[in-house]
């Protein structure tokens, strides 16, 4: 039995299939450190993906990685094609997605240049397409954990033994971009007890759920948003400030890529998690 998503895998021109994919965000719209094998175009029901996929190599294993925001950054936070992306990681093989996003910190004792494994999220964001069914078909989809645990314990696992710091949970705000927050938004979010905002883990980190694909996410804090206090926060008026924090943004993709290229050697096509099976039991017996 197959989970929902595609059946018919494209063909690639080099054969060598990817079963893990790195979705690369703000920062890390390119990865050459992976040795290119080829640059796929996958036609899905949902349009064109954010950019080429690159199928590459490190290691000796096959990793796809794809930019969300494209090479050049040109799809907005709410516009990105998070279903065409998806799909089409499934339909050349993909079994397993490590994501990396850009937040900023809603709590002081979060601070610059953390590196956080998230483990859930909250949407807020309106108005995207966010699920694969139609009008009268769709799944309810069990989503109280959002994100794959084999995936989080992994990663937690591999930054011990780097050894690189990493806060191994954290509940992210998902809000719509492309604007930051207002204070009082900001103080809002913190006040819930929310660690960090972002704009893109949604509907990301749920079409891969649906898809029956196993999904964590890295964000990266670059800065504290506009409700926490005197502490770093980016300042457009201030040239100081603002090279503090594209230092704090500079060093972090730097670690997140130690985290990611360690990610391809230790992750394996055999995971003992439930998420493909969560996927198909909610698609035949709903
Ligand atoms: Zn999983």
């Amino acid at each position: 039995m197959n989970s929902f998503g595609p059946s018919s895998r494209v063909k690639l021109s080099s054969g060598q299939r990817p079963e893990l994919a790195i979705i690369g965000g703000s920062g890390l719209c390119s990865f050459s450190e992976l040795n290119p094998i080829e640059k796929v175009n996958v036609v899905t029901p949902y349009g064109p993906t954010s950019d080429q996929i690159l199928i590459g190599e490190y290691a000796g294993k096959v990793v796809a990685f794809l930019p969300r925001h494209g090479e050049k950054h040109n799809w907005p936070p709410h516009h990105v094609p998070y279903k065409a992306n998806l799909w089409a990681l499934k339909e050349i093989g993909v079994r397993h997605i490590v994501a990396t996003c850009i937040a900023g910190s809603l709590q002081e004792k979060l601070v610059s240049g953390s590196l956080v494994v998230l483990d859930q999220f909250v949407n807020l964001t309106w108005g995207r397409d966010d699920h694969f069914g139609t009008e009268h078909s769709f799944l309810h989809l069990p989503m109280a954990n959002p994100y794959c645990t084999e995936m989080r314990m992994l990663l937690i696992e591999l930054a011990r033994r780097i050894p690189l710091a990493v806060i191994p949970t954290g509940t992210v705000a998902v809000i719509q971009g492309p604007r930051f927050s207002t204070q009082a938004e900001s103080e809002w979010l913190a006040k819930n007890g929310w660690d960090l905002v972002n704009m893109t883990q949604y509907p990301e980190c749920y079409f891969a759920r649906e898809l029956g694909l196993c999904y964590g996410a890295v964000a990266a804090i670059t800065d504290y948003d506009v409700g926490v206090g005197k502490a770093l926060t980016m300042d457009f008026t201030d040239i100081s400030n603002q090279e503090e924090i594209l230092a704090i943004f500079r060093n972090n993709i730097t670690k997140i890529k130690r985290l990611l290229l360690g990610f391809t050697e230790l992750a394996s096509g055999r995971m003992q998690c439930q998420c493909a099976e969560t996927s198909v039991k909610a698609y035949y017996e709903d």
